[in-house]
């Protein structure tokens, strides 16, 4: 058997190291277009900021691992330009290549959204989507003095705190009303007050230009200008799917249509990882959510398979935590405003209270709990102190299908410096009995 996989990410590596196991004859072939494999973008910010000091660090393995180790058969400088039944073209290290192929996995990833300015023929405009520019941005970052970042999703708010580590005056433009738009109003309220602090925080402004000679000098938007010798985009992602969309169905996201093994519209041909579409395991619906423990799940799911056994994917939560400087946040499942969008008659409860003992000093958590009319629990979201340990307990209750019974009974431990008798999960979900009438 010959698997093909193309992309040598958290997904594709995963999936190729699947298959290798349960079938060592098998030929497993990945395709890589940059020079690295099993790459960690999220550590990127990290990097920048000087947390991580060597760049190799955000590489799990490489290349020669796979190779000796796994008896995967690597290519990297290799990038797939065509895909056909049973075959595909690669530009590999400057020459064209044909490659046949029994089952074909697309793990191709996804890419950073463009503005829908022009900014192509400036130098110092970056992005931070994927590993070959991390030295780029960290080069810039070193060298500027004002930076203005674009976006201030997960990744715009931990770079804006990686900037700012290095000493450079941050100007975050955002043209929502609240940092981390995905999160509702009083949590973001609670981030945005602490990013005032360190950073210049423009929010309801849209980027109209950038301006310079040959390297941005300045970013202008719809309400004002900023001087700046580098500018982060940061707004956004969409799946990496150009040479899959004329082989296979895409779904309303753009991403790769997939069922619960991993497998797309045509037969023998999966994907994983975030040019994928898979369940949102609150809505039931078919979502796209590009991230790094989902995508190494799909990998592990597709590759399973593609070696003849079976296993399905049930879908994920979006879960997700990230911080600026001391402060943690975090969501499992939807927001309140997400759950409306969905179609849901929503209640929520928005407590603020210590994570830990009273007589434990800087404890402070904002946590809210989403759920519907039935009490079906459809999310959770903190900000402050303690977050991700309350996002991993909400997790594992979201996947289960949970209720607001579920949230106040299950059995959280108390131990006086982490958590409380009465821990913020549970105080929420006894607000949410009464907006449910439970006694
Ligand atoms: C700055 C940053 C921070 C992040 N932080 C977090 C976080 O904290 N938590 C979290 O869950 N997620 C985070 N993510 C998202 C996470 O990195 C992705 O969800 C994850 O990497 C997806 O894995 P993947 O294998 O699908 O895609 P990728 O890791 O992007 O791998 C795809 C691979 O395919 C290759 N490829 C693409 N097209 C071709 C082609 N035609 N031929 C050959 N190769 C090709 C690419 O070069 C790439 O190596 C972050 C992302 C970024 C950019």
């Amino acid at each position: 058997m010959n698997i093909a996989i193309i992309g040598g990410g958290a997904a594709g590596m995963t999936a190729a190291s699947r298959v290798k196991a349960l079938r060592p004859d098998w030929n497993v072939m990945v395709l890589e277009k940059t020079n690295f494999v099993s790459h960690a973008p999220c550590g990127i910010p990290f990097y920048v900021s000087g947390i991580v000091e060597y760049f190799e660090e955000l590489c799990t393995y490489d290349v020669a691992h796979f190779r000796s180790e796994r008896g995967i058969d690597v290519h990297t400088n290799a990038r797939v330009i065509e895909v056909g039944d049973g075959y595909l073209v690669a530009e590999e290290n400057g020459r064209e290549r044909k490659y046949e192929w029994d089952k074909l996995l697309f793990a191709t990833g996804s890419r950073a959204k463009r503005l829908n300015v022009k900014y192509e023929e400036l130098e110092g405009v970056l992005c931070v989507n994927d590993i070959t520019n991390a030295e780029k941005v960290k080069k810039w970052a070193l060298k500027a003095e004002n930076v203005v970042i674009i976006g201030s999703g997960y990744i715009g708010v931990e770079m804006a705190e990686a900037m700012t580590r290095l000493g450079k005056k941050v100007t975050v433009v955002e043209m929502a009303e609240r940092p981390l738009p995905e999160y509702d109003a009083e949590i973001a309220a609670v981030l945005k007050t602490e990013m005032e602090k360190f950073v210049n925080l423009r929010l309801g402004e849209r980027v109209v230009a950038f301006e310079g000679k040959d390297k941005v000098e300045k970013v202008i938007t719809n309400k004002a200008e900023y001087r700046c010798d580098m500018a982060i985009v940061a707004v956004g992602v969409h799946p990496n799917t150009e040479i899959a969309r004329n082989f296979v169905e895409l779904g309303k996201s753009g991403a790769i249509k997939t069922n619960s093994r991993m497998e797309t519209s045509r037969e023998n041909v999966y994907a994983a990882g975030d040019c994928a579409e898979s369940i949102n395991v609150v809505t039931g619906k078919s979502d796209w959510i590009p991230l790094a423990a989902p995508a190494n799940k799909m990998g592990y799911v597709a590759g399973v398979n593609m070696a003849g056994y079976e296993l399905h994917y049930p879908g994920s939560l979006k879960s997700q935590i990230t911080s600026f400087y001391g402060l943690e946040i975090g969501k499992a499942g939807l927001s309140e405003h997400e759950a409306i969008r969905e179609g849901y008659e929503v209640v929520s409860a928005f407590v603020t209270t210590k994570s830990n003992a009273r007589y434990f000093i800087n404890g402070l958590v904002h946590l809210k709990a989403v759920a519907d009319r039935s009490g079906k629990l459809l999310g959770i979201q903190a900000v402050g102190k303690g977050v991700a340990m309350r996002i991993y307990a909400a997790s594992a209750l979201l996947y289960r299908g949970a209720n607001v019974r579920d949230l106040f009974f299950t059995d959280f431990p108390y131990y006086p410096p982490v958590s409380r008798v009465w821990d913020p999960l549970v105080v929420a979900a006894r607000n949410l009995f009464r907006k449910l009438g439970i006694p």
